[in-house]
């Protein structure tokens, strides 16, 4: 269960607080504060708290008195204009801070992006609860065959079975003995920085996570691809849903240019000009590797 009852009333509770303030909000982001998207089997993503809008990567960019909007088409423009041109520092004007619980093998992926501010939850001072990530059947994989650092297809019939079984035994016996390790009946009871080393990458964590909006995109850029693990990926498309109510213009630029754009090398755009012209490129005759052809055939439709 993402959360308990206690921690729903909790939200209940906060979301029930009506503060005024001068600062820019958005409908849509006042909608989501505090609330608990639900990811994989335990985890969620909640927003805690935010800062600008669409309005205000175009203030900065004018470095204007006011709100910097001239028009909202000229605004969509402008904004295009600084995602189009790699202008990053407008977008770093807004932020964001998101109480995320997510599996530890997930965590070490996502804490790899260095440019945000993480608070984690502390398993030295608190005990972990008994919560572990089992991925559901159509998520049970074989080792992909093309790809050494990815998945296959689904594991079917008495292996998926077997695999579940490990993985539901594995942690229910790791989470019993940190239980029995830490417990103080009869015994000191061990340290629990200490018994924690043996739980597995599966048991859940959490985080609050702060990052401005350029390095969100790079993150989502990266994770919500489809080359990153399917259990991180979850977790970027969720934010995704975010971003795209707290800053309509921003994601919508980003949609066009990073998830749905294309990067060509300069023998790229060579290939691509002689193409036009009805050339017969191949790879032979293009100056590129075999994966660099595979991957430009597979932005040009080849
Ligand atoms: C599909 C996929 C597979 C991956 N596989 C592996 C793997 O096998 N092994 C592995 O170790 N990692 C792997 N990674 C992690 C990857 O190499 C990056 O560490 C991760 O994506 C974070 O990217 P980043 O450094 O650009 O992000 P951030 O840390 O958020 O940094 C954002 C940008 O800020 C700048 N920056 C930040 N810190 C510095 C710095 N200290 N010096 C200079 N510039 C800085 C850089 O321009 C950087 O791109 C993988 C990532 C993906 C998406």
């Amino acid at each position: 269960m993402p959360i308990s009852p206690e921690q729903a009333q909790e939200i209940a509770d906060a979301r029930s607080q009506q503060n005024t303030t001068m600062r820019a909000t958005v409908p849509g982001m006042e909608q989501h504060l505090y609330t608990a998207h639900e990811v994989l089997d335990h985890g969620f993503i909640r927003v805690i708290d935010y800062m600008g809008d669409d309005s205000a990567i175009c203030q900065a960019a004018r470095v204007s008195y006011g709100k910097g909007t001239k028009s909202v088409q000229n605004d969509e423009g402008l904004i295009r204009y600084l995602m189009r041109h790699w202008h990053s520092t407008p977008f770093e004007m807004c932020e964001i801070k998101l109480h995320v619980k997510l599996p530890v093998f997930v965590a070490r992926q996502w804490i790899r992006h260095r440019t945000a501010n993480v608070n984690e939850y502390s398993a030295r001072y608190s005990i972990l609860d008994r919560e572990f990530y089992i991925p559901a059947p159509e998520h049970i994989n074989a080792q992909s065959v093309v790809n050494n650092q990815g998945r296959g297809q689904i594991l079917e019939g008495e292996e998926a079975a077997r695999v579940l079984e490990i993985l539901k035994a594995d942690s229910t016996r790791a989470y019993d003995n940190y239980e029995a390790m830490i417990s103080d009946e009869g015994q000191d009871g061990l340290a629990r920085e200490l018994a924690r080393m043996n739980l597995p990458a599966n048991i859940y964590t959490q985080w609050y996570w702060k990052v401005d909006l350029h390095n969100l995109f790079h993150f989502l850029r990266l994770r919500a691809d489809s080359h990153a693990q399917y259990e991180i990926r979850v977790y970027a498309d969720a934010i995704c849903k975010v971003v795209a109510d707290w800053v309509p213009a921003a994601y919508a630029a980003f949609k066009d240019y990073r998830l749905g754009g294309a990067q060509l090398s300069g023998k790229g755009v060579d290939c691509l000009r002689r193409m036009l012209k009805g050339e017969d490129v191949t790879q032979e005759t293009s100056g590129m590797s075999k994966g660099e052809w595979r991957e430009f055939m597979g932005v040009v439709g080849g």
